[in-house]
């Protein structure tokens, strides 16, 4: 079986996690803050808390922002469902904007006529969040203007874009956000099996999301209410967390392979470049790629137009299956999810993104793809789509 992505893991990798399991601290030990730090300056912020996914990544990042009843986000629906449950679990509502055809992010121009008329009905948003989609970023300086004019924050999505740039300038630098989340899921650049990490260059923002991810605890005595004399306080909750910490033998793990972000980009590169060279004949849409911004290349995601190829999306995913090459659909839109479309979300919402929907289809992309492996996906695509 060929996956459309998968980690990979070094000898170097198991024996960092297995000097965790010999030492002394297995859950926040020495390798928590060592791997925030190494995130934060290889993206260029000055803050970095590490959890448990980037879901709750996420989660803690709308909690900080004060996210809560009344309130509304949005983001794309061309990303996963994590960008938008984040919303609903802070009692806030969540609405979509659609994405852009050419890079399948969230379309600038659609964001600012929403706002406009958000704007006239009351109804603007206190958070937006833009998913840099298969590692391509953003329009990050259109975004951010468009906060300063209607007063919203910005949660970068990174989760596909570690190790990508906007405009020469690391994803994650938070020079147009608020905060930037990224996650190590094994599919993605690299992995600490589960993880996520939001990155900041806000105290305040760090100093809450830091305490949300252990039950609300703080342990900094300035901090603390004053309590009687006689007794111990050596922590104290004082608001309602979560146990989203992330634990050494991850953070052991995330360390190792960000040693090698550099050189998983590159290779990425290189099977991307593979795909341009020799599926660049075909009628069939290859991934955009914005002349200011470096990807990471996440996902390669193809798009076959009914109209212009003679066999269909459905078909073409079908044939890569039955050959053992799992490929993927990225994304289908989150609010034709059941619990979303039971929220009064409909078909139709987002034409953009469903259209792109049906016509996509993510190919294998990951490190360990060997060329003769890609070359199968190649000749197969080839020989159908003629
Ligand atoms: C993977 C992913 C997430 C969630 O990541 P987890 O670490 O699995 O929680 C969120 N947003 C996007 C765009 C993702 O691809």
């Amino acid at each position: 079986m060929i996956p459309y992505g998968r980690q990979d893991i070094t000898e170097e990798d198991i024996i960092e996690v297995e000097k965790v399991l010999r030492s002394d601290f297995l859950t926040q030990g020495p390798c928590v803050p060592s791997f925030e730090k190494s995130v934060a300056n290889y993206c260029g912020a000055k803050y970095a808390v590490a959890v448990n996914s980037a879901t709750s990544a996420l989660h803690v990042a709308c909690l900080a922002l004060d996210l809560g009843p009344g309130d509304i986000l949005w983001t794309s629906p061309n990303t996963f469902v994590a960008s938008a449950n984040c919303a609903l679990y802070c009692g806030a509502s969540v609405d979509f904007v659609d994405i852009d055809p050419k890079t399948y992010n969230m379309s600038t121009e659609s964001l600012s006529e929403k706002l406009s008329l958000a704007e006239k009905l009351g109804k603007l948003p206190k958070v937006v969040i833009p998913v840099h989609f298969a590692g391509q970023p953003c329009d990050m300086y259109k975004i951010h203007k468009l906060s300063k004019k209607y007063g919203f924050k910005i949660i970068e999505d990174a989760s596909h874009a570690l190790g990508s740039s906007y405009e020469k300038i690391k994803v994650g630098s938070c020079l147009y956000s608020d905060i930037t989340i990224f996650s190590f899921h094994p599919v993605k650049i690299i992995t600490t099996a589960e993880g996520g990490m939001s990155v900041t260059n806000d105290l305040d923002l760090y100093d809450k999301m830091k305490s949300l991810r252990i039950n609300g605890i703080i342990n900094d005595k300035k901090l603390m209410e004053i309590q009687p004399e006689n007794e111990i306080w050596n922590y104290q909750q004082i608001k309602l967390g979560y146990n989203f910490k992330m634990n050494d033998i991850q953070a052991a793990l995330g360390l190792s392979q960000i040693k090698r972000l550099d050189d998983f980009i590159i290779r990425r590169h290189k099977i991307a470049n593979n795909y341009f060279k020799k599926l660049k004949n075909l009628k069939i849409i290859l991934p955009f790629q914005s002349p200011g911004n470096y990807s990471s290349y996440h996902l390669f995601p193809i798009c076959i137009y009914r109209r212009e190829c003679n066999k269909t999306q459905k078909e073409i995913y079908e044939i890569l299956r039955k050959n053992h090459i799992e490929a993927n659909i990225h994304y289908i839109p989150v609010y034709l999810h059941p619990y979303y479309k039971a929220l009064k979300f409909k078909r139709g919402y987002c034409p953009n993104a469903e259209t792109y929907f049906k016509s996509t289809i993510s190919i294998p992309m990951y490190y360990g793809l060997s060329y003769e492996n890609q070359d199968k996906v190649i000749k197969i695509i080839l020989n159908e789509l003629k």
